[in-house]
């Protein structure tokens, strides 16, 4: 059947949903009719420009949509990322634990986590678990100039910059998958009688006509909201953040290590990312207007980028950036579906705004019906599905806050109180006092966060699971298992760190070597 798709908003969102739907429906060869997808994008509404962390599935967004690894690397000023550090969420003593993206080793297997618990051992969680934590201790990449494209000795996923990687999206949609790229500024909706949106009306006068429109256009939600009024849930009550101060942080040298994680830093009432890319540092501090002021989050965001040796001594004011966090109550509604902050925004904590516009697009693209009279059915089990990704995502971000034991600040013991913490959080923790997370946390099939996320943040944070009379240990097949898991962690630690190039030095090499493309990144 032959459709037009009219995404409307030029932003990751806009392009990402675009190369994601045209690469699946692309008109074939033969000349039979496809679908044609549009994007449009205001020439007067600037992109967000921000979200430069991606996880590990954008590996294979990028493969779905034909984008090789080394044309992504370079285009975009992009680097390896193999997880995130958290430091001083705990007590704000210095103290930090990683939430590696390479699963506990024998996940799906052995619970490593509850052996790890019961064997009362000194190793931290995320070194039992894997040797990931030690290399990004270590500045390494997680592969070597050998390894084939999108391939790893280590699941990882990107820091890039943002306003490349539209840039990149747009040339490859535009070139490579045939989306219509058009300039131009909604002004009104024109409505069919049954509802559905039948056509956009341009400044310039222009009409835009469409079968299905989503709704990309950022914080302004053009269809979802400002059309169809559909209510925005804040959660504002359980994650507080709503300000950013964001800065492109030079480095010193050119030589700069590149951390292979984001470094996420806890402060008085926020905290700050840190996301190192091979020519700057996307640096910013997103924090709590009821918990501090902007003038007191700029004098802790200069004394972050004042303490760091590997960064010049002058650096460039920041940005402000201020949102409402929380979602739509649903995000299909009729023949229109919102995809990326339209959708709803929360704090970057563990960057899960790239991953869900990955999921959405994927979702979407798979399910559009050909039948119209089929659309509610699928709007409805769409919007199951995007509420359930919410609710993990806000349970899985209230978790780095609930477990603190800081108490230098109003902001983090807010954190902690029993109000701002939802039921299915406290449902889930009272569960792992006597239980680790494990495979049963969700019956649904396709979910953001594993158990093995859970378990990095969990036991990061110190949280003991009392596995009571032993349970595990009496399982002694086991245990066994787990306690070589445990040691050969140490050694495969120990054989990477001695292999593995350092992430700059993988990036110079992907970056000045022509030749390679062909076969690996290096
Ligand atoms: C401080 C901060 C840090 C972040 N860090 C991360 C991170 O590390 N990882 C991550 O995954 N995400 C992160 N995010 C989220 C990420 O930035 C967004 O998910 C991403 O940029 C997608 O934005 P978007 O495309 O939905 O909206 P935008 O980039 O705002 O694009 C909106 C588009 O709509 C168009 N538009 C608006 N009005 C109209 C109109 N009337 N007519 C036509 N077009 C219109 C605009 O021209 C624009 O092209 C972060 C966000 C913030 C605020």
């Amino acid at each position: 059947m032959s459709q037009t798709i009219v995404i409307v908003g030029g932003g990751s969102a806009g392009w990402l949903t675009a190369g994601i739907i045209a690469a699946k429906h692309q008109a074939p060869a033969n000349g039979a009719p496809g679908t044609r997808v549009v994007l449009l994008e205001s020439p007067d509404v600037p992109n967000l420009g921000v979200g430069e962390g991606t996880w590990p599935t954008m590996r294979d967004t990028l493969r779905r949509i034909g984008i090789s690894e080394v044309e992504f690397l370079r285009s975009c000023d992009a680097s390896f990322k193999q997880g995130s550090q958290f430091i001083n969420w705990q007590q704000g003593a210095g103290e930090s634990y990683y939430h590696p993206f390479t699963p506990p080793s024998g996940y799906g297997q052995v619970n490593l986590a509850a052996h790890w618990q019961s064997s009362a051992t000194e190793t931290s969680f995320d070194e039992a678990a894997g040797p990931q934590g030690r290399v990004c201790d270590n500045a390494l990449a997680p592969k070597t100039p050998q390894t084939p494209e999108y391939a790893f000795s280590l699941n990882y996923g990107y820091h890039l910059n943002a306003g490349k990687f539209v840039e990149l999206l747009q040339r490859h949609c535009v070139d490579k998958l045939g989306v219509e790229h058009r300039l131009g500024h909604v002004d009104r909706i024109t409505s069919a009688e049954n509802g559905d949106i039948a056509a956009l009306q341009l400044t310039s006068g222009e009409t835009i006509h469409g079968d299905f429109f989503v709704d990309c256009t950022g914080f302004t939600a053009l269809l979802i909201g400002k059309h169809y009024g559909i209510p925005f849930v804040s959660q504002r009550h359980r994650l507080f953040n709503d300000t950013a101060l964001a800065v492109q942080a030079e480095y010193a040298s050119e030589d700069a290590p590149v951390a292979s994680v984001t470094k996420a830093t806890a402060q008085s009432a926020g905290w700050v990312w840190d996301i190192a890319l091979p020519s700057r540092r996307g640096i910013g501090y997103v924090f709590s207007s009821e918990h501090t002021s902007v003038e007191k989050a700029e004098e802790e965001l200069a004394a972050y980028l004042k303490a760091d040796p590997h960064l010049a001594a002058e650096q460039p004011g920041p940005r402000k950036i201020q949102f409402q966090p929380g979602h739509r109550e649903t995000f299909w509604h009729r023949n229109c579906v919102a995809i990326g902050v339209s959708a709803g925004f929360v704090e970057p904590l563990e960057a899960t705004a790239l991953i869900l516009i990955e999921k959405s697009a994927e979702w979407v693209s798979e399910q559009l019906p050909e039948d119209k009279a089929a659309m509610p059915i699928v709007a409805k089990r769409f919007n199951d599905v995007t509420r359930q990704h919410w609710s993990a995502i806000i349970d899985f971000l209230k978790l780095h806050y609930v477990l603190t034991k800081r108490s230098d600040s109003a902001y983090w013991r807010d954190h902690c109180e029993a109000a701002s913490i939802p039921d299915s959080l406290h449902e889930s923790l009272t569960l792992w006092r006597t239980q680790a997370p494990w495979l049963y946390e969700t019956n649904f099939r396709i979910e953001l966060f594993t158990a093995a996320s859970l378990q990095y943040v969990l036991y990061g944070m110190g949280f003991r699971t009392e596995t009571e009379g032993d349970r595990y240990r009496q399982w002694s097949h086991e245990e066994g298992i787990a306690q070589r898991l445990m040691r050969e962690s140490r050694q495969n630690a120990e054989t990477l760190i001695a292999s593995l190039p350092t992430n700059r030095d993988l990036l110079n090499r992907v970056r000045g070597n022509q030749e390679a493309e062909k076969c690996s990144v290096g």
